[in-house]
């Protein structure tokens, strides 16, 4: 890509200026986590050094200005992901805690026995477990769609398994373990057609792809801020106002009521609702840094080097004998999860790591795709806008040095 600068982007990320074992930092685990830009860290600073206090019940200066950069973020992710109104934008914990509270709300609620839940074998624990939990409570079904050789969501299956009984589908719109990006808009739309409402788990999409809710069409979506450049701690769930408005609170306790007596308490409306006791206030005043950086930049450009860098680096590791790609989905993004003949990925892992370079190895919370592709692991190299061609070279020799190794 002519146009793209990384140089001046990797300025912005100060943790790449760090060594890791006396070797200059490959950091390659951006599905897990990504490195922090400078503005986010600064706006955390800022915060935490001149205008920490709590927000929404105080007329001070302080709290009446921290109440409005909160909202402020509010508003800046209904832009991002195009919400009706800026109250069906609900902060969380992050994507776990998003599904959790849909599962433990909105399933716990209207689930019936005998109702089904559709979930594709690509899943992250965190959209599995929790309808598990209440599937059990109500005694409705988990039913897995399954994926295909190359780790797509096998499409003539799901419509299968669509029927009147199917209430719920819930499955990500980008697998953090082997890349593939889903047709959820297609997907959804099927769903619908079925009477079922669809869940969207953004974690691995929000800084890759533009997502927009109405035109998706998604019942309820949820994502998490580390994964964007933002703070832990911090995520969000957007759900359809019709929905949010008929589901009961998550957690009780300050800011999410209306009036309390000891014989009846009644509840405030959207978003507050589902937002009990103090935020993270500067975690998410820092999330509008990270989408504005993520803007400033342009998530077109984003993704066209990522795709660049996926690219590459596909060709350049499919050249090391022995080495297998597990998922070859062809809608995918940069993730890259490979074994190899004879070597365990923990080793590997750590091998790697002794040369700087930072990558993930396990089931990446994926178990059943794991069983899935009859692996235990898989090593797990994932790219971010300020990756760049000789990280990749950089992986390479050190899979190469790894391999005479082991
Ligand atoms: N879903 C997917 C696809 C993920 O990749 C992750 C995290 O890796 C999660 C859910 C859980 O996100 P968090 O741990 O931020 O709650």
């Amino acid at each position: 890509m002519d146009n793209f600068d990384v140089a001046k982007i990797r300025k912005d990320f100060p943790e790449l200026e760090r060594t890791v074992h006396e070797k200059p930092l490959i950091y390659l685990d951006n599905a897990a986590s990504t490195l922090k830009c400078t503005p986010v860290i600064e706006a955390l600073n800022l915060h935490y050094s001149h205008e920490a206090a709590n927000i929404h019940r105080g007329v001070h200066y302080l709290s009446e200005m921290g109440t409005v950069k909160y909202e402020e973020t509010r508003k800046c992710i209904q832009k991002l992901i195009n919400s009706e109104n800026d109250y069906q934008v609900i902060f969380t914990k992050g994507t776990t805690e998003s599904l959790n509270l849909i599962a433990s709300t909105y399933a716990r609620k209207f689930l019936k026995k005998g109702d089904q839940i559709l979930l594709s074998t690509l899943e992250h624990h965190s959209n599995i477990v929790p309808w598990q939990m209440v599937a059990e409570e109500v005694g409705a079904e988990v039913v897995e769609i399954p994926v295909n050789d190359l780790g797509e969501i096998d499409q003539d299956a799901y419509k299968n398994l669509l029927n009147d009984r199917v209430a719920i589908v819930s499955t990500n719109h980008i697998s953090n373990s082997l890349g593939t990006i889903n047709p959820i808009k297609e997907m959804i739309k099927l769903a619908h057609e079925a009477g079922a409402i669809y869940v969207v788990d953004a974690a691995q999409s929000i800084s890759h792809e533009k997502i927009d809710v109405q035109d998706l069409d998604c019942d309820f979506l949820a994502f998490s801020s580390h994964k964007m450049f933002g703070p832990t701690g911090v995520g969000v769930l957007y759900g359809k106002e019709e929905l949010l408005n008929k589901m009961p609170p998550y957690q009780g306790g300050g800011d999410m009521i209306d009036v309390v007596t000891f014989e009846k308490t009644t509840y405030n409306g959207l978003p507050h609702k589902f937002e009990a006791g103090t935020p993270h206030i500067a975690g998410v005043i820092a999330l509008k840094a990270a989408v504005d950086y993520i803007q400033s930049i342009g998530l077109n450009k984003i993704k066209a080097w990522e795709h660049e860098l996926l690219e590459y680096a596909t060709k350049k590791l499919s050249e090391i004998e022995g080495l297998t790609i597990i998922g070859t989905a062809k809608e995918k993004t940069s993730v890259i999860s490979f074994t190899i003949d004879g070597a365990h990925p923990h080793d590997i892992g750590t091998l790697l790591d002794r040369q700087g370079i930072a990558v993930r190895t396990g089931h990446h919370c994926t178990q059943p795709l794991m069983k899935r592709f009859n692996i235990p692991a898989t090593t797990r190299a994932s790219f971010s806008v300020y990756n760049t061609k000789e990280e990749v070279d950089a992986l390479v020799a050190g899979i190469i040095k790894t391999k005479e190794f082991l």
